[in-house]
Parts: structure tokens; C-alpha cells; sequence
């Protein structure tokens, strides 16, 4: 393995890069090498809700297979901490569907990524990355290997960071982390309850917790609950209490049949799209994808799909573009160009209507008016989540307008 080269390296196999080497190799790259520090099936912390986007994006990778034995999302609720409650349920859709799965990320991406590798892509599960350095056009990769310390150089044309929310490729590109400002906190704890507990998921702004922020727990269908807790760092620190403490109160307004597994209850930071790094390095020859480019909904905390879609575009792009450096930089440019103009609206449009969410009446009268008028339930929820076909196309304020007439 020592001194092997590659066209492409992607280092990070979470959705977005294992999402990025399947588009490169269905597209015909022959040479894609995918690190990752840990080895598959690997925990991520994470709600487990995989957006309805994801599903054509996994159709575009011919690996709609991934979702069989699944169960599709049938209810969605909403609470405001001032009573106000709105339902979505599965049959009351008439349009593309905003709903979408709850899979275990242990499953979901280990399958991804073994996707990757039966295409063949070179597996470098298993390893660190420690540094990258650029010389002759190249880049060389230091890695070690995560059990045993082992050290390991190779080398490739094109870096594509999708290392995740504290990606080393980012700093190493010279990419500052978000400003806190644009940074969520959140912890995660899983449960088990009856297989029969059906596919949902709910999303509380409660006003019991000890801190603002929102509460989830998504239902898999089989057997799995998985509940968190996310806020913006700033009020976070203002309020000074621990996140399992949040936690806590939260799971004490839940069904007392959840069993938990408390080694499952983790935090982790959040870089939100609010502020974005450069997403394309033409001159050198290198990209960020998913959470190591902030793709995270501002207001829902989602990044699958983002970082998904981020990696089929890209890798699509990068596959199709001539083996020189100048058609590969027009490909890393269109990607930028173009995720941003699929994304920036809705990204921005999700930020406000954070702040808005932030004040408990108006969510609220969203939540009344969502209850009373199912189209605009359906609606509101695409806004945030997406649907079937990536992003709503609905302006802000049409939906603030129809939930003023509600
Ligand atoms: C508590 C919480 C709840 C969330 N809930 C949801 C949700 O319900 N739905 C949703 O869509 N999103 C959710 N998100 C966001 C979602 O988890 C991320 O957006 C998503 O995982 C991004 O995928 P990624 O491939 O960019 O990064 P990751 O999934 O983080 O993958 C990055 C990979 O890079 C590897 N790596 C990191 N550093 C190195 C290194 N130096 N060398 C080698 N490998 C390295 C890691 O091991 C990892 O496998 C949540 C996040 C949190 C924290």
C-alpha cells in the first residue's frame, strides 16, 4: 500500500463520502480511495432521521435497495411550548411526501460504504488521517492505522474532505471552524421499545426543558427510539447547565417504557449552513462535502441528505470531467456553484425561520394553523425536510402569509 497512488482520495466514509466514491465508480472512475478512522459498521451520533431527499439520491447511486426492509416514516408531529400541536400523517399526503426513514446510522452507512467497496474502491477503513501535504501537482496523504499506530503515505490527484463536523481536511485547506454563532450543541441517547411502536417522528419545543432549544424522538419502527436534544451554542452557554441534565427532564416527559441505553448517550457539535467554508479549492485540486463543509440545516439540524447530494454531485462531476487539472478545477468550480444554487435559498430560509421559531408565539400559531389546514401542515414540513425530490420551492413568506390567514 505504501507510496500507492490514486486519481481520488476521500477521506471521511460517512454519507457524504461514500455517497461521493459510489457516484465516482457508477460513473466509471476506476481509481477512488476512501479513508475513514474507523471501521464499518461504525456509531454516529445522530437522530437517525434520513430525509425524504435521500431516497432519490440513492436511486440516482442504483442503491434504493439500501432502504428495503425499512420502515417509511407514517406520522410526524410537532409540539409548541404553548400547547399548540401539528400532525402529519402518511395518508393525509396528496403530493410528494416530506417524510422520509429513521434507520441506525450503524446500518446506513456501513451500507453505503460497503457499497463503495464492492464497486471498487480501494477500502482504507481503519486508518487516521494525519496530514496533507501538496507537491508535483500531487497530494500526499499521512495516515496511520487506528489500532496499531502504523504509518502509511499515499498519494492522489484529487482530496475530498468528508471528515465530518471537526474535519482536519478543512483546517488543513486553512478553513477557520464556524463562528460559534453558527454552531449547535446537541446529545443523543438511544432506547429500545416494542417492534410494534410504529415509524414517527416527533419534534418538541417544550418549555419544561431547563434551556431553549428543541427535543426529538424518532421511532424506527423496529424496536429502536432514538432521543436528543439540540440548541445553539450561544444560549447554551448562556444558561450554564449540562446537556445531560436537559436530557433528562426530557426523558421524564416521555413513555416510561422506553428502555434506555445510557452508553449510547453522547453529544456532539453541529457547523450549521448558516456559514459555509469555500466549497471548491480549483487550484489544488480539492472539495469539502457534508459536515466538514457545515451542510447542516440551520433550523432541523438535518445533514444527510446535503452531504449526500453534495457527494453524487460532485463525484458525478469529478468522474465526467477529463483526467487533466484544468477540467478537473472546472469541475470542483460547478460543483460549488451548483450545490449553492440549489441550497442557499433553502439554507437561509430555514435560519429565519429559526429566529422565528425562537419566539414561542408565532410558533405556535404555525403549529394551530398547520393542524387546521393539512396542506400547509404538509407544506411547512417540506419546508424544513425537504421531499422526495430535494428541496421545496415554496417562499417564506407564502407560508407565513397562509399561516397568518389560518
Ligand atoms: C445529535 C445529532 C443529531 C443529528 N440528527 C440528524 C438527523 O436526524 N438527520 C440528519 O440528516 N442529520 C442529523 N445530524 C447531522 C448528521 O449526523 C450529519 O450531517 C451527517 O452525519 C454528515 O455526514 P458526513 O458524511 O458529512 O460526516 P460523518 O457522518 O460525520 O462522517 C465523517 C467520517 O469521517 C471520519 N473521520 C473524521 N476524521 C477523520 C480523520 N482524521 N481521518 C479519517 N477519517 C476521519 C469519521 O470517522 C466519520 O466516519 C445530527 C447530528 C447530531 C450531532
Amino acid at each position: 500500500m505504501e507510496n500507492a497512488h490514486y486519481e481520488f482520495a476521500i477521506v471521511g466514509g460517512g454519507p457524504a463520502g461514500s455517497a461521493c466514491a459510489n457516484a465516482l465508480l457508477l460513473e466509471g472512475a476506476s481509481s477512488v480511495l476512501l479513508v475513514d478512522r474507523a471501521r464499518f459498521p461504525r456509531d454516529k451520533i445522530c437522530g437517525d432521521g434520513i430525509g425524504p431527499g435521500v431516497i432519490a439520491i440513492l436511486d440516482a447511486l442504483e442503491l434504493g435497495h439500501i432502504l428495503d426492509g425499512h420502515r417509511r416514516v407514517t406520522q410526524m408531529v410537532m409540539t409548541s411550548p404553548l400547547g399548540g400541536r401539528m400532525t402529519l400523517n402518511d395518508n393525509q399526503i396528496k403530493n410528494q411526501s416530506p417524510l422520509g426513514y429513521v434507520i441506525r446510522r450503524t446500518e446506513f452507512d456501513h451500507a453505503l460504504v460497503n457499497a463503495a467497496v464492492h464497486r471498487g474502491c480501494a477500502d482504507m477503513t481503519g486508518w487516521n488521517l494525519e496530514t496533507v501535504a501538496r507537491a508535483d501537482d500531487r497530494w500526499r496523504l499521512d495516515l496511520t492505522n487506528s489500532q496499531n499506530g502504523e504509518p502509511c503515505s499515499v498519494t492522489a490527484d484529487v482530496l475530498i474532505g468528508a471528515d465530518g463536523a471537526t474535519s482536519r481536511v478543512r483546517r488543513l485547506l486553512g478553513q477557520p471552524f464556524n463562528h460559534e454563532k453558527h454552531v449547535s450543541v446537541s446529545m443523543r441517547i438511544l432506547a429500545r421499545t416494542q417492534p410494534t411502536f410504529p415509524a414517527r417522528q416527533e419534534l418538541n419545543v417544550e418549555e419544561k426543558l431547563p434551556i431553549p432549544g428543541y427535543a426529538w424522538n424518532f421511532a424506527t419502527g423496529s424496536g429502536t427510539v432514538n432521543v436528543g436534544f439540540i440548541c445553539d451554542t450561544l444560549t447554551y452557554k448562556a444558561h450554564g447547565r449540562h446537556l445531560r441534565e436537559i436530557l433528562t427532564t426530557y426523558k421524564g416527559l416521555l413513555p416510561d417504557t422506553l428502555a434506555y441505553d445510557e452508553t449510547t448517550r453522547h453529544s456532539q457539535i453541529l457547523p450549521l449552513a448558516s456559514q459555509m467554508p469555500p466549497l471548491a479549492y480549483p487550484k489544488v485540486s480539492a472539495a469539502l462535502i457534508g459536515d466538514a463543509a457545515s451542510m447542516i440545516n440551520p433550523l432541523t439540524g438535518e445533514g444527510i441528505f446535503y452531504g449526500m447530494e453534495a457527494g453524487l454531485k460532485l463525484g458525478r462531476g469529478l468522474a465526467s470531467a477529463e483526467k487533466t487539472q484544468e477540467a478537473r478545477a472546472r469541475a470542483l468550480v460547478t460543483y460549488e456553484r451548483e450545490f449553492r444554487r440549489t441550497f442557499t435559498g433553502h439554507f437561509r430560509g430555514n435560519y429565519y425561520l429559526r429566529k422565528l421559531i425562537e419566539k414561542p408565539a408565532l410558533f405556535d400559531r404555525m403549529l394551530r394553523a398547520g393542524s387546521r389546514n393539512t396542506d400547509l401542515c404538509c407544506d411547512c414540513i417540506e419546508y424544513m425536510m425537504g421531499n422526495e425530490s430535494g428541496v421545496g420551492k415554496k417562499p417564506l413568506y407564502e407560508l407565513a402569509l397562509r399561516t397568518m390567514l389560518a
